[in-house]
């Protein structure tokens, strides 16, 4: 049995969290190991509600029920679904209510800190903020994985780019563009 057919069966084909029927999907609790386990049943409008990040309160009151469901993936949803609401209102009065086990409360914390640390800052093995375009020193010998050649300690990385993960920066190195670790950077004055 498929993982969305495991779903269906658990959920009788109805979203995990709204109810509705319409379009379902397969949603991977992150972090997750794609088991049924740690994934959910949801449809397509809770799907773009979560993915836009814009959260339409008169949809969410259906965590008021989901909230109860008997699978940790589901009871981890709508923690961080009602996490991401307006805070003072009814949403925290269920915040409130909704007691996780120990192991499903640090999985529902876990994926909120991935949130943050897409906002953190890019840091140099020296702990200096490195920024969009500065030029650094790559201080370790690095095997560069798929290109087939070994970034030399002391080489010199110009011009760099950010990326959504804090630990790596973009930059040209042999003239290929590769994904470097920032730990084993230092920025170049
Ligand atoms: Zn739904």
């Amino acid at each position: 049995m498929t993982v969305e057919q495991a779903l269906h069966q658990r959920s009788e084909s109805r979203c995990e969290l709204c109810g509705s029927e319409d379009t379902l999907g397969v949603y991977e609790v992150a972090p997750s190991d794609s088991s049924a386990e740690q994934s959910a049943l949801i449809c397509k409008k809770c799907q773009e509600q979560i993915n836009s990040n814009n959260l339409d309160e008169n949809h969410w009151h259906c965590l008021r029920d989901s909230m109860w469901n008997p699978n940790p993936a589901v009871q981890v949803m709508a923690w961080r679904l009602l996490k991401s609401l307006p805070s003072g209102g009814w949403a925290q009065d269920l915040l409130d209510m909704l007691y996780l086990e120990d192991d499903t409360q640090e999985w529902a914390e876990a994926g909120l800190k991935s949130d943050d640390e897409d906002n953190a800052p890019t840091l140099d093995s020296n702990g200096s903020p490195l920024q969009e375009g500065d030029s650094v020193t790559i201080i370790k010998d690095l095997v560069v994985k798929g290109a087939g050649f070994t970034a030399k300690r002391g080489t010199a990385v110009r011009n760099i780019s950010l990326t959504s993960n804090p630990e790596h920066i973009e930059g040209r190195v042999n003239g290929t563009r590769i994904v470097l670790l920032s730990c084993y950077l230092k920025k170049s004055n």
